[in-house]
């Protein structure tokens, strides 16, 4: 059979379960990448790292494979009417837009009678499969960790690649930058794994102790090549023990799965209110906000925020306690809604993810999943003594605040020299915030 595999946020030949089935049923496959026309909204940083990730499997693919621009639905027909392809295989999407996205391919390669297999998950298990006893989904982290340790995933699965009957046309459009990047960026298939080669040897045994640390390289990094489907969660899995530190990454590693599976139930929260109360609170205008420009500039005079803030606009990346610490306080200190933050990160964040990105900022904004009985609000000042005890990660990604050399870079307003470099002052006052937040809490619980 003539099948097309259309490659998408799956960019691996090895443990992918979609390409085994499509290989097996195949005698001639071509791979297929469709690159979204609409990338000028994302960072030079993010559009390098797609293009990356394509890029390097296209070389490690014996034919190559061939790739196009534009919208999924029209550029997969048009393949398949040139080069009278009788199947397509792809693996299943379980997040809002992939849903869509695959809906519309489906029923446009219907009209031409021609089926599209969807096969697997980007996940161990497949999101909608791990339930309460009576059916529901579960709505809390930790009971749905236990039934996802219980309910297991198989074992990493193997593709010959030399046996694939792999074929290509040669059409390899790669969109070109919006502009330029401050370093080379590395995503592949490869790359990943040496990335989690490195991480098991250097940090895993004490990730449980380090992960939470801004200042250290304590976590594996591995976010974009799970997010670009690089390498898969079962690859992971399986050489994961029980030491405290394998246990606690098999912890994060669910954390994904569990926002999957919350935004497979709830396919409207990308950008809605998971708890719809908060959709009445209070919120201050992003637009033409200085607060908001301070926020995505790094410059509120917080130093964690700052130094977080930078490390996402200069390196596309962020540490897991800097992402909550300055959700925080852009939705408790700012009082700006968490789209706005979301979006800031989509564009920037070279491992945007939209379940873990969507539920990451509703946990922080208080309005997601988070199952504690107290609404959560970060204090920038001892979180940056807590998570960067010695001032490294702040000295690091702040050049302003370079010169101050002991753990009192948390609070600049408190040395003489604090401001000589040109840090700017604080934007706001978090302790009056602080209040006023939880003023605004009130006037939605008075409400419902
Ligand atoms: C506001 C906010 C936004 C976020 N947006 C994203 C996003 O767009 N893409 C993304 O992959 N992660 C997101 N996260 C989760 C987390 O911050 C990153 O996955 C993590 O920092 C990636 O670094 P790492 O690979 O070194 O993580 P490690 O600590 O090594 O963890 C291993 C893997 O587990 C998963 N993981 C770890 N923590 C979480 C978590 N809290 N939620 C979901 N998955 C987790 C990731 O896939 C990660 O690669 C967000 C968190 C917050 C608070």
């Amino acid at each position: 059979m003539k099948t097309l595999f259309w490659f998408r946020r799956d960019r691996r030949l090895q443990d992918n379960e979609a390409l085994i089935a499509a290989a097996k049923q195949s005698t001639e496959l071509y791979p297929f990448y469709v690159f979204p026309g609409d990338l000028d909204f994302l960072t030079p940083l993010r559009q390098a790292s797609l293009i990356e990730s394509v890029r390097s499997l296209q070389h490690a693919i014996p034919s190559g494979m061939d790739t196009s621009i534009g919208k999924a639905p029209e550029e997969i027909t048009k393949f398949v009417t040139e080069n009278k392809i009788e199947t397509v295989f792809a693996t299943r999407a379980y997040d809002t837009e992939g849903m869509a996205e695959q809906v519309e391919v489906a029923n446009r390669l219907k009209e031409m009678s021609i089926p599209l297999v969807l096969v697997g998950s980007y996940y161990a298990i497949e999101p909608g499969t791990v339930r309460k006893d009576d059916g529901t989904p579960l709505r809390v982290y930790t009971p749905f960790y236990k039934r996802w340790l219980v309910n297991g995933w198989g074992n990493p699965l193997k593709l010959d690649v030399s046996n694939v009957p792999w074929r290509a046309t040669g059409k390899g459009a790669l969109p070109t930058l919006s502009g330029t990047t401050p370093f080379p960026v590395k995503a592949s298939e490869e790359y990943a794994l040496e990335t989690w080669k490195r991480f098991k040897s250097r940090a895993l045994s004490n990730y449980h102790e380090d992960r939470n640390k801004t200042d250290l390289s304590g976590t594996s990094n591995l976010s974009h090549a799970l997010a670009h489907g690089e390498i898969h969660p079962r690859t992971l899995l399986a050489e994961l023990g029980d030491s405290p530190g394998e246990e606690v990454f098999r912890k994060e590693l669910a954390w994904r799965e569990f926002y999957a599976d919350v935004l497979f139930h709830n396919p409207n929260t990308l950008t809605d209110y998971y708890e719809p109360r908060f959709s009445k609170m209070r919120y201050d205008s992003a637009k033409d906000s200085k607060a908001f420009a301070a926020w995505q500039a790094g410059k509120t005079g917080y130093p964690i925020v700052d130094a977080a803030m930078r490390q996402l606009v200069q390196s596309g990346w962020m540490h897991n306690r800097s992402r909550m610490i300055v959700a925080s306080f852009l939705v408790k200190d700012l009082h700006i809604e968490w789209q706005h933050g979301a979006r800031f990160f989509e564009q920037h964040l070279t491992d945007f993810d939209p379940a873990s990105n969507s539920h990451g900022w509703q946990w922080t904004a208080g309005c997601g999943t988070d199952a504690s009985p107290y609404y959560r609000i970060f204090n920038p000042i001892l979180q940056g003594v807590r998570f960067d005890p010695q001032g490294d990660y702040v000295r690091r990604w702040v050049p302003e605040l370079r010169h101050i050399e002991d753990t009192s870079v948390h609070e600049p307003w408190k040395l003489i020299d604090g401001y000589t470099q040109g840090y700017p002052e604080r934007i706001v006052d978090h302790d009056a915030e602080r209040a006023e937040s939880l003023l605004r809490l009130e006037e939605i619980k008075a409400k419902s």
